[in-house]
């Protein structure tokens, strides 16, 4: 099988080179799809024959035929492949992504068709759990959709709670994560540490009591007053660039679709040093994500 080409960049004229056609993306997904060599989903032979289309594969033994689509995100899409490569390119690449009204302008497509294909994209946006941060990781919590003032109580209705953690570097700050929690419990805020933060990690809370019985596990973990928020200048400009980019957004979305929002803010976050690489990587995961555990979701 030749190479891949994989795309890189985030020039539109070279996407718009690279991409023509239906069958430009579907022969894009099927490298990626097929990129670690092709076995049949039902009997696991690895020869295969072409199927009745162009790029479908069709197993030699059972006759079992599987198009690049079949399986990944891409299964069942209402609009053409190629106008998806676009969604997924623009959402990927642009500094603040799109949203589904802009998507439905630009792609002639209704609202909540771009919505739905959206919230797939933002399922295959969620951390991979492989790198947690690292070195000196400042941890907060707010509050968006109701009363700034009450800031710990829980997530409910319009309301949601959410804790956001972040590198703080020499100069500047490193990635971050963010996650809807019930409440600002030890309970919530631990899994949240757990999920995305290194055990070896320095991290650094205000004084509130949840972070307490959380010492015995991340043992560096260090509470220092916050003195009016002085001291937790740089998570506090992330928390606030995460909320007026959210203003933009749909504001009574259920607790997922908060989650999905976040995941998308903090992929692009996490990777705004190398963005020529996120389309790539976006398409990957897209193809390789189980549908059905995504579906349920929903
Ligand atoms: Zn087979």
């Amino acid at each position: 099988m030749a190479e891949r080409v994989k795309f890189v960049g985030v020039n539109s004229i070279t996407f718009n080179r690279t991409f023509k056609t239906d069958d430009d993306c579907l022969k894009y997904l099927t490298f990626l799809k097929w990129e670690e060599g092709y076995s049949c989903k039902r009997c696991q032979n690895r020869k295969y024959s072409q199927g009745k289309k162009l790029h479908n594969r069709r197993c030699t033994k059972c006759r079992y035929e599987e198009s690049p689509t079949s399986g990944t995100m891409f299964d069942k899409v209402k609009f053409s492949l190629l106008k998806a490569f676009h969604i997924v390119f623009k959402i990927s690449t642009k500094k603040k992504g799109m949203s589904s009204l802009e998507l439905s302008n630009e792609f002639e497509l209704r609202q909540k068709t771009c919505w739905e294909f959206k919230w797939k994209i933002q399922q295959a946006m969620a951390s991979s759990l492989q790198y947690p941060l690292t070195g000196t990781v400042h941890v907060d919590e707010f509050m968006i959709g109701g009363p700034e003032l009450e800031k710990r109580g829980r997530s409910k209705g319009a309301k949601k709670l959410i804790v956001v953690a972040l590198e703080i570097l020499e100069s500047g700050v490193g990635r971050a994560y963010a996650e809807v929690i019930e409440n600002a419990s030890a309970k919530e805020l631990g899994s949240f540490l757990q999920k995305y933060v290194s055990k070896e990690a320095e991290i650094i809370s205000d004084e509130w009591r949840g972070y307490i019985p959380l010492k015995s596990e991340f043992k560096k973990l260090e509470q220092i007053a916050s003195d009016d928020g002085k001291n937790f200048k740089d998570i506090h400009i992330h928390i606030m660039n995460i909320k007026s980019w959210l203003r933009g957004i749909h504001h009574h979305c259920t607790e997922e679709r908060m989650q999905g929002y976040l995941n998308e803010y903090h992929y692009r976050f996490n990777r705004r040093q190398k963005m020529g690489t996120t389309f790539d990587l976006l398409l990957k995961r897209m193809v390789k994500n189980d549908p059905i555990r995504l579906l349920s979701n929903n």
